[in-house]
């Protein structure tokens, strides 16, 4: 019996064409049968790594037609220019393939719990096969596993690393950034909205940035949501924190920071 557990493999279409894309989140494989994408690797494996998971003995080149469309879609949502795919993907027959279907619903920006994407799947109750089909998704970030965090907000597993995973989530806006700290974050998103607040999937609760920026909840690390007032926190479903009452408009001077 191994002590190490077997480390996840994409379950992918067998393709007949690779190519290494440079991007600002580092090198990905991809790789295409015929007209179709067959396999991006994860931000944060390596490339050699990468080519024996989803392309052993496919020579790589570089990339033209289909290939050089999804290098060129690629390194524009790296930069933060770009926040959606569209490119013909090949996914395997496999009982994992709704929760991939799934994923590929999943907004940019957003985060679901496992338990969610099993829900999304039509397959109620099986978040542990959501988690098996995140971790052996063949085509990472265009199917966006990084956005399928666990259920108490954490990122849980990735293929390419939690620094990865990190990095993608930072990228679309839902993690905090560590130099602007949830006040620079949520004025980044809200510009004009003194009362906006910054809210948990997980607990349902939300909070005003100075409350969760005085360290009663450890959000920097987790997977956030935002709005730009109290009143449309509560028509997503969301309570406000018992804590920081961010209902109580006097709670928000109009020249204070939050
Ligand atoms: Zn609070």
């Amino acid at each position: 019996m191994p002590a190490v557990a077997a480390i996840p493999r994409p379950i992918t279409v067998t393709p007949d064409s690779a190519t290494v894309v440079e991007t600002d989140l580092g090198s990905l494989v991809v790789t295409a049968a015929g007209d179709r994408i067959t396999g991006v690797s994860a931000p944060g494996t390596p490339v050699a790594e990468a080519m024996r998971m989803l392309a052993a003995g496919v020579p790589t080149a570089a990339p033209d037609g289909l290939l050089a469309e999804a290098a060129r879609q690629l390194r524009a949502y790296a930069r933060g220019d770009r926040r959606t795919f569209d490119l013909p993907l090949a996914l395997p027959d496999s009982s994992l393939r709704p929760f991939w279907d799934a994923c590929r619903r999943i907004p940019c920006g957003h985060t679901i719990s496992y338990g969610e994407l099993a829900a999304w799947a039509e397959r109620p109750g099986q978040a542990r096969a959501a988690g098996s089909a995140m971790a052996s998704n063949p085509i990472a970030v265009v199917i966006p596993c990084h956005r399928v965090v666990d259920s108490t907000g954490h990122l849980h597993g990735y293929g390419g690393g939690l620094d990865a995973k990190r990095a993608l989530l930072r990228l679309e806006g839902v993690l905090v950034d560590d130099a602007s700290g949830l006040p620079g974050w949520l004025a980044a998103r809200h510009p004009a909205a003194a009362q906006a607040v910054v809210a948990v999937r997980s607990t349902r609760v939300y909070c005003r940035a100075a409350c969760a920026a005085g360290g009663r909840l450890d959000l920097r690390h987790r997977a956030l949501a935002s709005f730009a007032s109290p009143a449309e926190a509560r028509a997503a479903g969301y309570r406000p924190c018992r804590l920081c009452r961010p209902d109580e408009a006097h709670l928000f001077p109009p020249d204070a920071p939050v």
